[in-house]
């Protein structure tokens, strides 16, 4: 009797603290070619950790996608951004599955997604269907792998989701071989004096420790002599075999002569807190020099769930006399592990490297709204738009204002508002707000007009102005010229641009009918599928009209022949 209330509690609290019961045999492979990574599960990326893993397409497009399982689509969304063409299919065993940056989709689904988008007149469209209504058995050609969305070179990305609580796991828990004999690579290594008082290696600011290979394959740091409340942090990469990518890590821990105080692993997370990367992350750091140093310990602010274990936050309290060593173990999914003992000695010692406390007029106490006039513009940060206090740098000019740098990161939007009161209503029409970069190129945010503001909402600090563009979008033709005979084509295709503000919306007709046009911004090109009509006339007229963000037009109007 004892030992099946014992058994039980063990059950239980594998679940609770232990990976769940994932079926390892219900799903086959979304290709049909080895599964190779570009990306792994819950990898770093900007103000998100990957929710799938991104398989490699042999650097094409095209690749059969199958169904995982019996299942029924319960989504289909083809926008410009994102996931671009993406599917999502339920199966009955509460697990959906997501299948991302689509080329196309199988006929099947196509035709019902082109029905939608002629009725809508728009190539962007979102599309929940009934349940049952696209069923699907496991193995069925569902699309063809691409390239569309925020996707920067042909690959999959893959998804298996719970259908209950949306939340993303790491797809190599349903039993797909990824053939990984590699250990991960650890980079770089930073420690963190935390406290007022916390120094490491005579310095008050965090510092890189170098450190060496030892016999056994593990890595020894140089001997750090630290006092006070400090904290660790890394840069590393999981490199698979067959690939040269440089995948994230699996799960991460640290040790303290031998007590767990951090340890933390990508086999789920939730949609709501993947922002809260930027609190697990050295954002100052990734601001400065592009890099992502994670940290073990737990800052303020920080609200993830990925945590298995935690003491004290992930920090230590050294102190004086003692010694520690700390060791920082990061493993693949495979459990290919690479660890780094670091020996600390409790000592204090000259500061001769004094973390420089920037100071300036104004201090924003995170939990509070916050509110500066800037003179061209006024900023307004709702509370808790940021996860510390900070002292932030403002700066006023002429219909421009910088609000700080981008090294401290904002959970939530806050809005930007320029007084256009002296400009005119024609000058108004064509400004808009612009982020300056560290080029001081204006990249376009999305203005809200009202009688004598501009509204911005944004979460980057940094530099804004008001911007003007009074050029209008470029359009041509890309594969055919005008009058051109176009009997064995198979697709029409123009190139659209913009110089400034960048293009709000386009259309196109064919003898005055509104006819699909896909635009791929990373190409500028708008295409047309032949197929998608028949042509009753031999003279056909193309007229394609494009606006940008501020509302100038262009008009192409063009002709060719077809019999
Ligand atoms: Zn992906």
């Amino acid at each position: 009797m004892k030992k099946i209330a014992i058994t039980l509690l063990l059950i239980f609290s594998m679940n609770l603290f232990g990976q769940e019961n994932y079926p390892k045999d219900a799903f086959r492979l979304p290709l049909d070619i080895p599964i190779i990574l570009a990306g792994t599960f819950g990898e770093l990326r900007s103000n998100h950790f990957h929710s799938g893993i991104d398989i490699k397409t042999q650097q094409r497009e095209g690749l059969p996608v199958y169904s995982i399982a019996d299942g029924t689509i319960t989504r289909i969304k083809v926008s410009l951004w994102g996931y671009g063409k993406v599917i999502y299919v339920a199966h009955p065993n509460g697990y959906t599955s997501v299948y991302g940056h689509l080329q196309k989709f199988s006929p099947k689904i196509e035709a019902y997604i082109k029905e939608l988008q002629y009725k809508k007149k728009s190539y962007e469209v979102e599309v929940f269907p009934n349940y049952g209504e696209l069923k699907l058995e496991k193995g069925e050609l569902i699309a063809y792998s691409g390239n569309t969305g925020g996707s920067s070179g042909p690959h999959l990305h893959f998804e298996i989701r719970s259908s209950i609580s949306e939340k993303p796991t790491n797809p190599l828990l349903y039993g797909i071989e990824v053939a990984d004999a590699t250990n991960p690579t650890l980079e770089k290594l930073f420690v963190y004096p935390l406290s007022q008082d916390a120094q490491v290696n005579q310095s008050t600011d965090k510092i890189q420790i170098n450190y060496s290979k030892q016999p056994d394959g593990s890595y020894l740091a140089n001997k750090i002599n630290a006092l006070g409340k400090i904290g660790i942090g890394f840069v590393g990469f999981d490199r698979q075999d067959m690939a040269a990518n440089k995948n994230g890590v699996y799960s991460v821990s640290l040790t303290v002569n031998g007590k767990t105080y951090s340890s933390y692993d990508f086999e789920s997370f939730s949609f709501g807190e993947t922002r809260y990367i930027n609190t697990l992350i050295d954002y100052e750091h990734y601001g400065q020099y592009g890099q992502r140093i994670q940290k073990t310990f737990r800052s303020p602010g920080n609200n993830l769930s990925i945590y298995k274990e935690l003491y004290n936050n992930g920090t230590i309290d050294i102190r004086e006399g003692l010694s520690y060593n700390v060791k920082l173990t990061i493993k693949d999914y495979k459990g290919n592990d690479v660890t780094l003992n670091i020996p600390i000695e409790g000592k204090r010692e000259e500061i001769k490297i004094a973390k420089d406390a920037e100071k300036t007029d104004n201090f924003v106490i995170a939990k509070k709204p916050n509110n500066f006039d800037l003179g061209a513009a006024k900023v307004y940060f709702p509370e808790n738009t940021f996860y510390e206090d900070f002292y932030i740098d403002l700066k006023k000019g002429q219909d421009t204002v910088t609000i700080h740098r981008n090294t401290v990161p904002a959970h939530r939007n806050f809005t930007i508002t320029f007084d256009v009161d002296k400009y005119s209503d024609e000058e108004r029409k064509k400004l808009f707000i612009a982020r300056l970069d560290s080029k001081l190129r204006p990249s376009y945010i999305s203005t809200y007009k009202r009688a004598n503001t501009f509204t911005a909402r944004t979460r980057y600090l940094g530099t804004y102005t008001l911007a003007k563009d009074t050029v209008p979008p470029k359009i041509r033709t890309k594969n055919f010229k005008e009058k051109q005979w176009l009997n064995n084509y198979k697709y029409l295709s123009v190139h659209i641009s913009d110089d400034l503000s960048g293009i709000n919306t386009y259309s196109a007709t064919l003898n005055g009918e509104w006819i699909l046009m896909e635009y791929e911004p990373k190409r500028n090109t708008l295409t047309y599928n032949f197929d998608d009509k028949i042509l009753d006339k031999k003279q056909c007229k193309l007229v394609v009209t494009v606006t940008d963000n501020v509302g100038n037009t262009s008009t192409l109007s063009t002709s060719f022949y077809r019999k």
